[in-house]
């Protein structure tokens, strides 16, 4: 079963998905009984919607054991938000994910630095999967030399994912409408193994 850590779309039932949700989204489906795994965050464009009652709601939902992985949370530099408010809603984030012991799906753009430095000072136990991940090798190397894993989407770079080790080597498709089972090809081709060698995400889930 190929998992697809990250996407915004409902996938076939075939695969399996971690559906990120926005907050009116969340509100249905933790109010029902639908099964699933999701993420739910503040993503940094929309860090000035952060308010203690939506973030009350987010701390509820955590405790639900469908809600998988906190986020999509993170630093950008595009985003129209001042960076210190992005700062405190993810340092929000990262208590929570630590609190309720789910790791953090990030989105991070132009703030390496910052998201490394803020690493060292939390020490967080819990993972965090940086998505997207686009950068270079080198960048990739200092990533996971600061204990995170990356997640691969339509957009990489293939030395990045040749020097990310399989264990630390999650799949997405994100907002993109490629195949996951594509995505995993991909991949597995560069890594020189088996598609269900990258098996990262099923880990994640426990299946
Ligand atoms: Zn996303």
């Amino acid at each position: 079963m190929f998992v697809n850590i990250h996407t915004h779309q409902p996938s076939k039932p075939e695969f399996i998905t971690i559906l990120n949700l926005n907050f009116s989204e969340a509100e249905k489906v933790f109010s029902s009984n639908e099964e699933g795994f999701y993420s739910v965050g503040f993503h940094p464009w929309f860090a000035d919607e952060f308010s203690n009652e939506l973030f009350h709601k987010l701390t509820n939902w955590a405790k639900d054991k469908r809600l998988t992985v906190i986020g999509e949370c993170g630093l950008d530099k595009n985003s129209k938000v001042p960076i210190n408010q992005q700062l405190f809603v993810l340092e929000k984030q990262i208590l929570l994910s630590e609190k309720v012991e789910k790791p953090l799906v990030i989105h991070c753009v132009g703030f390496f630095n910052e998201l490394l430095e803020i690493k060292k000072q939390f020490n967080p136990q819990q993972l965090w999967i940086i998505h997207g991940f686009r950068g270079k090798p080198e960048l990739a190397k200092q990533v996971l030399k600061a204990g995170c894993a990356l997640s691969f989407g339509e957009h990489f770079n293939i030395e990045s994912v040749s020097v990310t080790p399989i264990d630390k080597l999650y799949v997405e498709t994100d907002e993109s409408s490629i195949n996951i089972e594509e995505m995993y090809k991909q991949l597995s081709s560069i890594k020189l193994c088996n598609a269900e060698a990258l098996n990262a995400g099923n880990r994640l889930l426990h299946i």
